[in-house]
């Protein structure tokens, strides 16, 4: 855990966070901005300020993102379909260092992707 990490805190139980998906090395919640009728943060219960962090020991982390998205996807019923997002950096607008991928679903998103 970081103790300046607000992620790691929502983790740790410390900030409450609307749960959605939950196993021994992911947690998924609402974001608190959703900026879609579907918005659901997926991020891993270990602490990488972002893909750049990630090793080759770690980076399997991001397939149980996926698995998570996936089923998270399907109880949404995005069977149309979504998007995840990572943001990493100033240049990427990543506002949180706690490694998160955005599940966005639930309508028609837009062809540009910046
Ligand atoms: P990013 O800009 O990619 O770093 O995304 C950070 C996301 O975290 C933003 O979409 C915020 O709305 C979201 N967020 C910030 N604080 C909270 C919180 N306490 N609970 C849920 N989502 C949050
Ligand atoms: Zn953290």
């Amino acid at each position: 855990m970081n103790n300046d990490c607000l992620f790691c805190k929502i983790i740790a139980g410390e900030i409450s966070s609307a749960k959605v998906f939950e196993n021994d090395k992911i947690l998924a919640f609402k974001d608190i901005h959703p900026q879609a009728p579907v918005h659901i943060l997926i991020i891993p219960k270990e602490h990488y300020d972002s893909v750049n962090a990630l090793t080759e020991d770690s980076a399997a982390v991001t397939g149980d993102i996926m698995l998570a998205a996936k089923q998270l996807a399907e109880e949404f019923h995005l069977e149309k379909g979504y998007r995840l997002i990572t943001n990493i950096g100033e240049d990427g607008g990543q506002t949180v260092k706690h490694l998160h991928f955005h599940l966005i679903g639930g309508l028609k998103l837009s062809e540009k992707m910046n």
